[in-house]
């Protein structure tokens, strides 16, 4: 077993995340088989815990195992499935044993054994990301203080534990990828190395010698930069990496081949002569797709009503399923913010302006998507936005929570319940359509919540979701979740016309909704974003985008699609209508900035 560490210093969010899961790509692409373990300093034992709105979404395994969003990124660009325990916490480890830097080595060896891929055997390499920054702070959104703040503190068992482990398992198996800022000073325009330098002696003074240096600048190093790096850092310029900023992310693993990342890589992990190593890595379904991403024009705008945040990770995998959705249907994604509240009759009164915006947004949408969420700041909001996608036959995908909204809105609307309502909401409503139902035994009642994997039996054959499902039988998707559609009513609901499509096993949990008249109009109880992948889109996901291009009816047509369940791996050709404008006559509205290759609105959120 080979390992290979990246660890981030000098600034947070320089993107080590996608650094790690792009050198996993690219020693994929060699013929490797690769795992991964993030760790998280932090106290908590998982991520269940913790505010998406603080720390980003709370990502969902099979197992359901609730985790740091990074190992979506693992996931989503390894094509792998995780475990709980590749993530790992100080929480974690604490319950387990006192001796906590060898329990840590020991966990990192048990974990790296698993494999991810479905074949069998251990893998050959586990990239592992450290979380946080090491080294020499110089500021954090967080902390511009310069000081050690508690996530540092919280890093140390995990430094000892991995220098002490760089040992372990000796030279030639262990390689440390150290990612790095090099910004530029405005005024000269000169690129500094000097935060590099003092991360790096930071680093070593942690016992901790880096072998690559992963550079994170806005353009590309000059080579007099490198060349100074390698002179003050003692790092052969062969081995140092420059990762500029880039239109989209799929460009990160092209980046790492075109600078040899792999072959450095490969020399200090002793691989190079494996027998197993093609000349060059095989990604052409990546150069593929980051190019086609890059010269996509036609955009499609979607609605994602959700709670107001300054966080757009709190639904990063959302965001993720929606694009890799938008460019297998050759469209521009364009995600329009749209805060809930703002919806709302009382925003009129009191922010009238925030309540003009948000429906003059709602309205401009070819597409509306209501995530996930617990709490009921906002629902209202939300059973609006589902009301109209309904009224207007504007396409719509509730998932989890916005399912809820829609089978309320339903009630509430067309079976005229006025009081209709979940239990979470109001716990004394007088037609509780929504209700809690905690999985498994009834003693256990307390935060018991329905999560990681489970089977949805589709139960009318011609519905919208199983032909999308490329007419499976069943689907596995993942859940996180408490409450349910009300089994009682499912009758009452049937006659009026909505449609409970899909069903778990004992056919009481409602999992898939439709409207059969409507152009597009689901819900699923599951979270299906969590199993989205590049090239291969979640089948909901990619039936709202072709709604909202005016392509579903060609991409139900045509048989072969995605299906998260299927080994069978989507061609990005399936589908055979010409791209199409789908237009509601606000699509002049000039786009606003580019931030990671996405398109945002104006309300101040990037994406
Ligand atoms: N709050 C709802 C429930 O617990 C929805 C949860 C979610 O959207 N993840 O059932």
């Amino acid at each position: 077993m080979k390992y290979v560490l990246v660890t981030g210093g000098v600034v947070s969010g320089l993107g080590k995340g996608v650094t790690a899961s792009s050198i996993g790509v690219v020693l994929k692409a060699c013929g490797f088989r690769v795992t991964t373990i993030k760790i998280d300093p932090y106290l908590n034992t998982d991520a269940g815990t913790m505010s998406p709105f603080e720390h980003g979404e709370v990502f969902v395994l099979d197992d359901g195992g609730e985790v740091d969003l990074d190992l979506g990124n693992y996931e989503r660009f390894l094509d792998i499935k995780l475990t709980r325990d590749n993530n790992i916490t100080t929480g974690k480890i604490y319950q387990v044993v006192p001796h906590i830097t060898d329990e840590i080595q020991d966990w990192i060896e048990r974990v790296a054994m698993n494999p991810v891929d479905g074949k069998e055997g251990p893998p050959d390499v586990c990239v592992i990301e450290l979380g946080g920054t090491i080294g020499d702070k110089i500021f954090s959104p967080h902390n511009d203080s310069g000081i050690l703040d508690a996530g540092d503190i919280e890093s140390m068992p995990f430094i000892e534990a991995l220098g002490q482990f760089s040992y372990r398992v000796g030279p030639g198996n262990f390689c440390l990828v150290h990612v790095s800022l090099v910004p530029v000073l405005n005024v000269v325009g000169e690129q500094k190395t000097k935060p590099t330098q003092h991360s790096v002696r930071g680093l070593r003074g942690l016992g901790l010698a880096p072998d690559i240096l992963a550079c994170r600048s806005t353009e590309p190093l000059e080579d007099h930069v490198k060349a100074k790096l390698s002179q003050f850092c003692h790092v052969p310029m062969s081995n140092i990496v420059n990762l500029h900023d880039v239109t989209n992310i799929w460009h990160i693993p092209l980046l790492l081949r075109d600078q040899k990342a792999h072959e450095a890589i490969l020399k200090v992990l002793e691989l190079q002569y494996s027998g197993k190593v093609p000349r060059e890595p095989k990604l052409a379904e990546w150069t593929k797709r980051a190019t086609k991403f890059d010269n996509l024009k036609t955009p499609v705008k979607i609605a994602m009503v959700g709670k107001y945040t300054g966080l757009s990770d709190s639904y990063l995998s959302v965001i993720k399923a929606l694009s890799h959705a938008s460019v297998f249907m050759e469209r521009k994604l364009v995600v329009e913010w749209v805060p809930s509240c703002d919806l709302e009759d009382s925003a009129a009164k009191e922010t009238p302006e925030s309540h003009i915006k948000a429906w003059k947004l709602l309205k401009a949408a070819d597409g509306i998507l209501v995530p996930g969420g617990f709490g009921d700041r906002g629902v209202q909001g939300k059973i609006l936005a589902a009301k109209y996608a309904r009224e207007n036959d504007v396409p719509y995908l509730g998932i989890c929570l916005g399912m809820q909204i829609a089978v309320i809105e339903f009630a509430r609307s067309v079976m005229k319940l006025r009081g209709a309502n979940s239990t979470e909401f109001d716990p004394a409503t007088t037609s509780p359509c929504v209700i809690f139902m905690p999985e498994g035994s009834k003693t256990h009642m307390g935060a018991t919540m329905r999560l990681g994997s489970r089977r949805t039996y589709f139960h009318i054959s011609g519905c919208k979701s199983a032909k999308l499902y490329g007419n499976a039988h069943y689907v596995d998707e993942r859940h996180r979740h408490r409450y349910e559609v009300n089994p009682e009513m499912v009758p009452d609901f049937e006659r009026a016309g909505l449609s409970f499509v899909g069903k778990d096993e004992s056919g009481s949990r409602m999992e898939i909704i439709e409207l059969p008249s409507h152009k597009f109009f689901i819900g699923a109880q599951f979270h299906p974003e969590y199993k989205s992948r590049p090239g291969k889109p979640s089948p909901l996901f990619l039936g709202l985008v072709a709604a909202a291009s005016g392509q579903l009816e060609s991409l139900l047509r045509s048989c072969n699609v995605a299906n998260p369940n299927s080994t069978k791996a989507c061609t990005n050709g399936v589908v055979s209508s010409k791209p199409r404008l789908y237009s509601n006559g606000h699509l002049k509205k000039p786009l606003n900035s580019l931030v990671n290759g996405y398109y945002a609105n104006g309300n101040g959120i990037p994406i």
